[in-house]
């Protein structure tokens, strides 16, 4: 869905989106923004209902209140919360609820990480005899996890090098533990988890803490908090639908939840579930 966005009093409109969508009366329930009557997408706007008659969806209600009719809905909101947002005291079961949530501890470098023999745009790394692809009974489970520089990649001469040297180390971590703290905690948290990650990957690559110049870190809650999934679960639940269908004649899922994962996935199922229920 490429094109150029323009911002309307209405809001947000594109040429290439109009396009595809002329004819169709739908709204796509993802990114925090929607399609509204084919021609406007709104950002920044959360649904906090969808209204029901029936076995149909007849609209949504946003957070300020607004309400809008449709026809048809398609949502990346997940397969439980979708289904929250129809029915809010629906009781999901365990093993429909995403559990896999993560932490990624960043270094910002006062130089390139390649100066420091880091030369790899990406190393897994795991010292155990097998991969623990588990909920972490810790906050965060540093045996295995993930190394990136995007300072690595292959850039176009005309591009450069990233002005910043970045190690990002990503960890599986554990939803609640971080739900659970207090603000301070939370920071404190934040601050003991970093150093343990980073002792963990040094292991794997060549140590880059001496050149450390700033650090970050997001946890499960901010995952959870930016795409409100359940638990901060990335790749949303267990149990996908890969027809897309749900409860409600004319609301389908899309993205994570009904089947295709990460963002090329999530692209691929948001056209095809359009195709499939809402362009025939
Ligand atoms: C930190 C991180 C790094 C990742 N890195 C990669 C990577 O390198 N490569 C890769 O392929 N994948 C990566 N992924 C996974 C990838 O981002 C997801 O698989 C993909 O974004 C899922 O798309 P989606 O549309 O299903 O859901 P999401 O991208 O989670 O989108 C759901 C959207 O719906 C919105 N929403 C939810 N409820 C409501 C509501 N009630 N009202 C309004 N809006 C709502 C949310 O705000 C969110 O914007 C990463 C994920 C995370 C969290």
């Amino acid at each position: 869905m490429s094109g150029l966005l323009e911002y309307t009093p209405e809001g947000w409109t594109t040429e290439a989106l109009c396009e595809h969508i002329r004819d169709g009366k739908f709204y796509l329930l993802g990114a925090r923004c929607y399609i509204v009557f084919s021609h406007l997408l709104r950002l920044r706007t959360g649904v906090s209902r969808i209204k029901t008659e029936g076995d149909r969806a007849v609209g949504v209600v946003l957070d300020d209140g607004t309400e809008l009719e449709c026809q048809n809905i398609l949502s990346s909101a997940g397969g439980v919360e979708t289904r929250r947002l129809c029915d809010p005291g629906y009781e999901a079961s365990p093993e429909s609820i995403g559990q896999l949530s993560f932490t990624e501890a960043i270094s910002v470098l006062d130089c390139q990480p390649k100066e420091l023999g880091n030369d790899r745009t990406i190393v897994f790394f795991n010292d155990s005899d097998q991969v623990h692809w588990q909920k972490s009974d810790a906050m965060c489970d540093v045996r295995s996890g993930v190394i990136c520089s995007p300072n690595n990649y292959c850039y176009e001469d005309d591009e450069g090098e990233l002005a910043d040297g970045f190690m990002r180390v990503t960890s599986i971590a554990n939803f609640e533990a971080w739900q659970n703290l207090s603000e301070e905690e939370y920071e404190l948290a934040k601050l003991h988890w970093y150093d343990q990650i980073v002792d963990s990957a040094v292991r794997f690559v060549p140590d880059f803490r001496r050149a450390v110049i700033d650090t970050d870190m997001f946890t499960p809650t901010t995952i959870r908090r930016f795409t409100w999934h359940e638990n901060g679960a990335v790749y949303g639940s267990p149990k996908k639908q890969l027809d897309g269908t749900t409860h409600l004649k004319n609301v389908f899922l899309c993205g994570t939840d009904q089947g295709f994962v990460g963002i090329i996935g999530a692209m691929m199922s948001g056209v095809s579930m359009a195709n499939q229920y809402c362009l025939r």
